[in-house]
C-alpha cells in the first residue's frame, strides 16, 4: 500500500487472496523464507506506452496503453486486454494478479498478465477502432509473442479488436503464430472461445450446486448482470440447463422480462447492433426497463450471476438477494462482489463461486486455442466443449477439496486462492530467486 497508494482495486485483490493463505504459510515456512509472498505481489514487468491515433475528423488523439506481465512461473504470461475509460494501473494490476491464480487453476501451463488502454471503443467508427488497435499493437508487439506473452480480449475487446491487432502483429513480425487468442475462426480461432467464459461459469455452478446443496439450474430463476460476452453466454447455458433468466443489464440500466429474456433479441442488440439494452423493449414491449444497473439485484431470484464488472454487487445488494431467497452466486466477471458482500454470502452459507475459479473457462479455452495453433489443427465444437466441461469440473473438485483440506469446508474462495497459489508458489520456489 505504501508503494502504490492509489491502487485500491489491486489492494483489494491482494488482501482477498492473502486472507486465505495463513495456513499455507504455516505449512511452508521455506516459501516464507524464500520471499515467495513478497515476490508474488510485485509484477515481473510493467510496460506503459503512448498510443497516438487519428480520428475520423483528422484530429490526433492520444491514449495510454499498458501491459502488466505479472508472473511467468508456470508458463508464458496470459490474460486479456481491456479497453475502457476507467483503465489505469490499479485495475490492470488487480486483474493481472487474479489471473495468476485463475490460470494456475485451469491446470494448463499459463502465467498471469493483463493489459489494456483508457481508450473507449463506444461510439467510435470501425475505422477509428482499427487505427487505434494498429497503433496499440505497433508498440505492444515488441513485448509479446506466442512463447512469451499471449493477450486475449476483455471488456471492450472482442473479435473485431483482436482481428485488427492480429493483422498488425503479423505485418510487423512477418510470422503467423498464436500470439493472441479469441481470434476469428477463419484465422486460427478456436470453436467455443466466444461462449467459453459464460458456459464455464454455468458448468462450474452446476457442479457446485449438485455437490454442495443437492440443487441445480433446473427450474431456477436466474439473474445475470451485464449483456456482454460473458453475460450473454452465461445466460444461454443457464437456460439450456433448465433455468429461467429473467433480468440482464448494461452500464445504464436493466431489463426484467418475466417470460424469460429472449437471448436472440439480446444478441441482435448487443453483438450485432452494439446498442443500449433498453432497445429490448422495441421487440418485447411487455418487458420492463429500469434505469440504474445496480438495481438489478433487487430482482427476486434463486441464482445470481454477476457478469459485468468489478465491485458491481455490494453488501446492500447482497442483503437484498439473500432476503429474496437467493441461494447461489457465481461470479462471471472479475471481482464483481465487494469483500463485504462475499463475507456475507459465505456467512449465510450460499453457494458462492469466486471468479478466479468460476470464470476460468475463458482462459482455459484460450489455452486450448494456443494448443490448436501450435499443432496447426482445429478441434470440433463438441471436442472443445467437452474439454471445457471437464476442466470446469476439475477446477470445482480441486477448489472444493483444497478448501476441505485446509479447514475451510465449503468456502470456495479460500479453496480457489490456496489451490491456485500452491502450484505457482512451488514453481517459484523450485526456480530459485531469479534476478
Ligand atoms: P464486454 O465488454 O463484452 O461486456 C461488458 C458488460 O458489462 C457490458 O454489458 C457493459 O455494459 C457492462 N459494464 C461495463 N462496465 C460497467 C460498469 N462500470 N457498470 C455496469 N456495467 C458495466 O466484457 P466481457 O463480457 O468480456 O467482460 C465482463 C467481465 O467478465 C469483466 O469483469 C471481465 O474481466 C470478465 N471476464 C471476461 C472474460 C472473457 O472471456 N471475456 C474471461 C474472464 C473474465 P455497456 O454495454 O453499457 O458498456
Amino acid at each position: 500500500k505504501k508503494r502504490d497508494p492509489y491502487e485500491p482495486e489491486f489492494h483489494q485483490a491482494v488482501e482477498e487472496v492473502f486472507e486465505s493463505l495463513e495456513p499455507v504459510a504455516k505449512m511452508h515456512p521455506e516459501w516464507v523464507e524464500a520471499g515467495v509472498f513478497q515476490r508474488i505481489v510485485e509484477p515481473e514487468r510493467q510496460i506503459f506506452f503512448r498510443v497516438p491515433w487519428i480520428d475520423d475528423n483528422g484530429k490526433v488523439q492520444v491514449n495510454r496503453g499498458m501491459r502488466v506481465q505479472f508472473n511467468s512461473a508456470i508458463g508464458p504470461y496470459k490474460g486479456g486486454l481491456r479497453f475502457h475509460p476507467s483503465v489505469y494501473p490499479g485495475i490492470i494490476k488487480f486483474l493481472g494478479f487474479e489471473q495468476i491464480f485463475k490460470n494456475s487453476l485451469t491446470g494448463l501451463p499459463m502465467g498471469g498478465g493483463k493489459g489494456g488502454s483508457d481508450f473507449d471503443p463506444k461510439g467510435k467508427s470501425d475505422r477509428e477502432v482499427m487505427r487505434f488497435c494498429q497503433s496499440f499493437m505497433l508498440e505492444l508487439s515488441r513485448h509479446i509473442g506466442a512463447d512469451t506473452d499471449v493477450p486475449a480480449g476483455d471488456i471492450g475487446v472482442g473479435k473485431r479488436e483482436i482481428g485488427y491487432m492480429f493483422g498488425m502483429y503479423k505485418k510487423i513480425k512477418n510470422e503467423f503464430t498464436g500470439v493472441l487468442t479469441g481470434k476469428g475462426l477463419n484465422y486460427g480461432g478456436s470453436l467455443v472461445r466466444t461462449q467459453a467464459t459464460g458456459y464455464g461459469v454455468c458448468y462450474f455452478m452446476e457442479e457446485a450446486l449438485n455437490n454442495i446443496k443437492n440443487k441445480s439450474f433446473n427450474d431456477s430463476i436466474v439473474v445475470v448482470s451485464g449483456s456482454g460476452n460473458v453475460a450473454i453466454y452465461a445466460a444461454e447455458k443457464a437456460s439450456q440447463l433448465g433455468g429461467k433468466v429473467v433480468a440482464m443489464s448494461d452500464s445504464k440500466g436493466y431489463i426484467y422480462d418475466s417470460q424469460g429474456i429472449n437471448l436472440e433479441t439480446m444478441k441482435k442488440i448487443k453483438e450485432v447492433g452494439r446498442k443500449r439494452i433498453n432497445e429490448y423493449l422495441k421487440y418485447h414491449p411487455e418487458a420492463v426497463y429500469t434505469e440504474g444497473s445496480s438495481n438489478i439485484w433487487s430482482v427476486k431470484c434463486d441464482i445470481a450471476l454477476p457478469c459485468a464488472t468489478q465491485n458491481e454487487l455490494d453488501e446492500n445488494a447482497a442483503k437484498t438477494l439473500i432476503e429474496n431467497g437467493c441461494f447461489a452466486v457465481g461470479e462471471g466477471a472479475n471481482m464483481p462482489c465487494t469483500p463485504e458482500a462475499v463475507h456475507l454470502f459465505i456467512k449465510k452459507n450460499l453457494v458462492f463461486a469466486p471468479g478466479k475459479a468460476s470464470n476460468a473457462g475463458g482462459v482455459a479455452t484460450s489455452g486450448l486455442e494456443m494448443s490448436q495453433n501450435s499443432m496447426r489443427y482445429s478441434w470440433t465444437f463438441e471436442e472443445v466443449d467437452s474439454k471445457l466441461k471437464e476442466i470446469m469440473k476439475d477446477i470445482f473438485k480441486n477448489t472444493h477439496e483444497t478448501a476441505k483440506k485446509y479447514g475451510f469446508e465449503n468456502n470456495l474462495v479460500a479453496g480457489a486462492n490456496i489451490a491456485g497459489f500452491v502450484k505457482v508458489a512451488s514453481a517459484m520456489y523450485d526456480q530459485g530467486i531469479a534476478y
